[in-house]
């Protein structure tokens, strides 16, 4: 008798193959059996007409602090996602010394714009080392799998102090010995990778660059022969892809005989570079070396509304003598003082850098019941306010003050030069590539890209109008076996016996990604940007139910993961 038995579900295995009716078996927490007219379970779930998937693996998150608080792991957790790996781009809590947080809290803040007194308040820092850390969050019971890389940002920090803080110090010999052996030992104590940022969009909240812009071969190679005497994890790395950055990280990885694993998006300064980075990527894979774009299936899109972080009127005088009042009291105001809307739509602004894209209102959009993550450029907000003879000003206001202030508007930032997701199309159907940009706990004021893998099936699998859609089959594959090979776990994201039965059952019809909507559920009252799916019929970690009917079931199989893993 099996545990647990999903009978005539249209099965999508995750390895690409066309999908097939079938049952599913689980015992023990693994998947036992995947064929026709399988023998009893002790619970048996009628799947016929539903898509039965591997649980969803989601490869770049900023999860290293919620995760030591939450363990639900919200908003990743709505979205099918039973394995998220944190530690991305550099930043992250560990190694820390003892009383020295206060810069990885600055640093995560300006850098993911999480807020600090969400942190200083929710993350307990009761670790020194990585492995400290690592056994922190092996303590709780959580919804989803866990898994950490060890960050460059605090590494430098831990081994240098205060000039790793500096992206200009350049560390001393036995700084870049310790550097490698600390990480070697995160490797062996079963960190996934280790991370770097070279981009200039990563600064602290104090403002400075993030402390490994600018590290030097001699620092990057030093760190490669820890990661090459370790023999394992994977090198990801955020970068802005300057002149010899690609040949220096790769250089890196060469070394250290291990994975490279570049974040790609397309920016608008520079629309052909993500496709010049893919190509070097594609050469290191021709020379039989690994290495991937962790890529995007959609745009970044940075949500703006009345109290969300970025929009028009953050940088307005006007705006800003209302920081005091709470968000229904401002929204009162703005409600019943006509003259407060006729000189905050009057365009005039100081410079200021929370006004982040204030006046690119030919690429805000507003945000529907059902948000459209390809919006064309006539429904933009300066097309609105063409047709309808307004300012584009007043008509963002409008939007933002419609239902009750909750209105939302949507600005793709990245991956949207071109008005359209053919880029991103190319991107995810390049063999090089692998998804992660969702972000989940990250930006929280500013992005929720955290639904991600529910908009990876319903845009891409179902709804896209304004080019080609992909099959599901092969879009499931992307995000289970695809990104859990990516980082070494074959243990998981495929429907095979002996695999972890991490398992999603979905009614594909009907899923839905809901709006975007703020959030004051962080510690302390934080807000945050939060979105829901509906759809999600089932979802289990290791056989046990996760999820029904989108909501959370309050079973906590998740586990910390240490290392890479094999099936059976
Ligand atoms: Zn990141």
């Amino acid at each position: 008798m099996y545990d647990l038995v999903l009978r005539n579900g249209t099965v999508i295995d995750g390895s690409g193959a066309a999908r097939r009716v079938a049952d599913v078996a689980v015992q023990d927490g693994k998947i036992a059996a995947v064929g026709e007219a399988l023998g009893p379970g002790k619970r048996e779930i009628d799947a016929a007409g539903l898509l039965v998937t591997p649980g969803f693996v989601d490869i770049h998150t900023h999860y290293d602090g919620q995760a030591t608080w939450d363990a639900d792991v919200t908003p990743s957790s709505w979205h099918g996602v039973t394995t998220t790996v944190f530690g991305n781009c550099g930043v992250g809590f560990a190694p820390v010394r003892p009383g020295q947080s206060s810069y990885l809290i600055n640093l995560m803040e300006g850098v993911e714009d999480i807020p600090g007194t969400v942190l200083s308040e929710g993350v307990k820092f009761d670790w020194e080392s990585f492995d400290d850390y690592l056994s922190a969050l092996d303590r709780m019971r959580r919804t989803v799998d866990v898994a950490a890389q060890l960050p460059h940002g605090a590494l430098r920090f831990y081994v240098m102090g205060e000039r790793g803080a500096d992206h200009a110090e350049v560390p001393t010999e036995a700084e870049i010995a310790e550097m490698a052996r600390l990480t070697e030992e995160a490797l062996r104590d079963g960190a996934l990778g280790f991370t770097t940022s070279r981009t200039t969009k990563h600064r602290a909240r104090d403002g400075r660059f993030t402390p490994s812009l600018s590290a030097r071969e001699a620092e990057l190679l030093g760190i490669a022969q820890g990661m090459k005497r370790a023999g394992c994890g994977v090198l990801q790395v955020n970068s802005d892809f300057g002149p010899g950055e690609f040949e220096a990280l790769d250089a890196a990885a060469k070394l250290a005989g291990r994975p490279l694993s570049c974040l790609l998006v397309q920016v608008d300064a520079q629309p052909k570079l993500w496709r010049e980075t893919l190509d070097q990527i594609n050469a290191v894979r021709r020379t039989g070396r690994k290495a991937n774009a962790q890529v995007g299936s959609r745009p970044i899109g940075v949500i703006m509304g009345l109290e969300t972080t970025a929009h028009p009127f953050a940088g307005h005088r006007a705006w800003l003598d209302m920081r005091k009042l709470s968000p229904e009291e401002r929204y009162q105001r703005l409600v019943s003082d006509a003259e407060l809307r006729r000189v905050l739509t009057e365009g005039k602004q100081e410079p200021n850098p929370r006004a982040f894209m204030a006046e690119a209102f030919d690429r805000m959009f507003p945000i529907a019941d059902r948000p459209d993550y390809e919006p064309d450029s006539k429904d933009s907000i300066a097309a609105i306010a063409q047709r309808t003879g307004r300012t584009p000003h007043a008509v963002a206001l409008e939007e933002m003050m419609s239902r009750g202030g909750k209105g939302l508007l949507m600005l793709p930032f990245e991956n949207y030069a071109y008005g359209s997701l053919d880029v991103v199309h190319e991107m995810i159907t390049d063999p090089a590539s692998v998804l992660g940009i969702a972000d989940g706990g990250a930006h929280v004021g500013v992005i929720c890209d955290a639904s991600s893998p529910t908009s990876l099936l319903t845009l891409w699998g179902r709804d896209r109008t304004r080019g080609p859609k992909l099959d599901l089959e092969f879009l499931i594959a992307k995000q289970t076996r695809g990104t859990a090979e990516a980082y070494g776990l074959m243990d998981r994201g495929l429907l095979a016996p002996g695999h972890k039965a991490d398992i999603n059952v979905i009614d594909f019809d009907n899923l839905t990604l809901k709006r975007p909507e703020v959030a004051y559920d962080l510690p302390t009252g934080g807000r945050r940007l939060i979105q829901r799916a509906s759809g999600y019929k089932h979802t289990f970690n290791a056989g046990v139910e996760t999820m029904q009917n989108d909501e959370l079931t309050g079973k906590r199989p998740g586990r910390l993961v240490r290392g890479a893993q094999t099936a059976g």
